[in-house]
């Protein structure tokens, strides 16, 4: 995220550093402009000779202007200043390029109002502490031009006064309105991380089962098939494990749904106290759960499964007085080349019906005869 907002930073420099150029240029075409007619209506002071004109007001500034441009341009691809320093050297370079407009032609108290540029391009960064220093940056630099214009005024008038006062007023409220954009951006920037951050919650939820939160038939289904192809790859050991409760209409008839809710919660608790990394838990359905064990070997799961199935009976569960639950296990170890997510949940299914018809409450490891 840091590194794409660097690049945009990046981008957009570079964009202002063209935009510069081609303003030097205007300028260029409008000062000479301005001098061709000076000269020609003779309206330069009386000691003045047309090449100290050219000299102050074209020539001069425009090297000046040309010469910030330049050393921001070697800043930017021939130095290795960090990017945030990069960024304030465009405000710096910004400003000086006013400052010298404004200065030369001094005549023209308007050209000042050009500070509140850097201000705005501050804003760009989003960083206040940026904006107040290109604002006192701005403002001080005002005040200089404000000066010496105040200086060479001939007639010195209140309109005059109120003119550059009202310049100063505009600049802080360009200040002012950038530093609110930078705010008004923040807002912004942060109510969409939260979105995201919401997004990527109800991505999460919806890969879960709502009960017990415990992964999803669709999502144990997808994820079986990236460990399938997994394990193919890495050469390890993969078993699954199926999980039947047993009788349990007969606790729903009993106890009610509600109580029946209750089991679930309480083996779907288990299973997650029990769970280790290298493991993914998942309700199929109804009362039928799965263990898939990565990198395990089958007697490994076999020994797990059934110290588990030792502790759910032992459960004594609330308002069910006397009555101890079971499940049943049906287990299989990802050996053929030819299996795929659905062949292997049939081959557990096949070995938990086989602890059902042995009696339930057992755990049956598939066999390929078993079929
Ligand atoms: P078996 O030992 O052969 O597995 O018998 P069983 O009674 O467990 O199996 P059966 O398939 O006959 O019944 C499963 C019951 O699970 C039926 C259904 O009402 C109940 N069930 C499925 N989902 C839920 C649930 O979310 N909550 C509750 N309380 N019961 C559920
Ligand atoms: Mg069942
Ligand atoms: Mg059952």
């Amino acid at each position: 995220m840091k590194m794409e907002s660097q690049r945009l930073y990046q981008q957009f420099r570079r964009t202002v550093e063209k935009s510069a150029w081609i303003l030097i240029l205007l300028i260029f075409i409008i000062e000479v402009i301005v001098a061709v007619l000076m000269i020609n209506e003779q309206l330069l002071d009386v000691n003045q000779t047309p090449l100290e004109y050219s000299l102050s007001y074209v020539v001069l500034p425009t090297l000046i202007n040309m010469e910030c441009a330049a050393v921001y341009h070697y800043i930017e691809f021939k130095t290795t200043f960090s990017e945030s320093k990069k960024n304030y050297f465009l405000i710096l370079v910004f400003n000086t390029f006013c400052l010298s407009t404004s200065l030369v032609h001094n005549a023209l108290p308007l050209i000042s109002l050009s500070f509140i540029l850097p201000i705005f391009l501050s804003a760009i960064f989003g960083n206040k502490r940026m904006t107040d220093r290109s604002f006192w940056l701005s403002f001080i630099s005002y005040i200089i031009t404000s000066s010496v214009g105040i200086y060479y005024t001939k007639q010195l008038t209140t309109m005059v006064y109120l003119n550059y006062t009202a310049g100063a007023i505009l600049v802080c409220a360009g200040y002012l309105i950038a530093k609110n954009t930078i705010i008004y951006q923040k807002k912004n920037h942060d109510v969409l991380i939260s979105f995201n951050e919401r997004q990527k919650i109800m991505i999460e939820e919806l890969k879960k089962d709502s009960l017990t939160q415990l992964y999803n038939h669709q999502t144990f289904y997808n994820e079986l098939n990236e460990q399938i192809q997994k394990t193919r790859l890495n050469h390890q050991p993969l078993v699954l494990a199926i999980i039947d409760i047993d009788d349990f209409k007969r606790v729903n008839d009993t106890f009610g749904h509600v109580k029946g809710d209750k089991v679930l919660l309480e083996l779907s608790n288990l299973m997650k106290a029990y769970k280790q990394d290298n493991m993914m838990l998942a309700r199929y359905g109804g009362e039928e759960f799965c263990i898939l064990f990565e990198n395990t070997q089958l007697h490994d799961a076999y020994s797990f499964m059934e110290k588990m199935r030792l502790d759910f009976s032992h459960i004594e569960f609330a308002e069910m007085p006397s009555t101890r639950i079971t499940f049943s296990v049906g287990l299989v170890e990802l050996t053929s080349n030819a299996d795929n997510a659905v062949s292997l949940v049939e081959k557990a299914d096949l070995a938990m019906y086989q602890s059902k018809k042995e009696g339930k409450n057992k755990i049956t490891v598939y066999q390929k005869n078993s079929a």
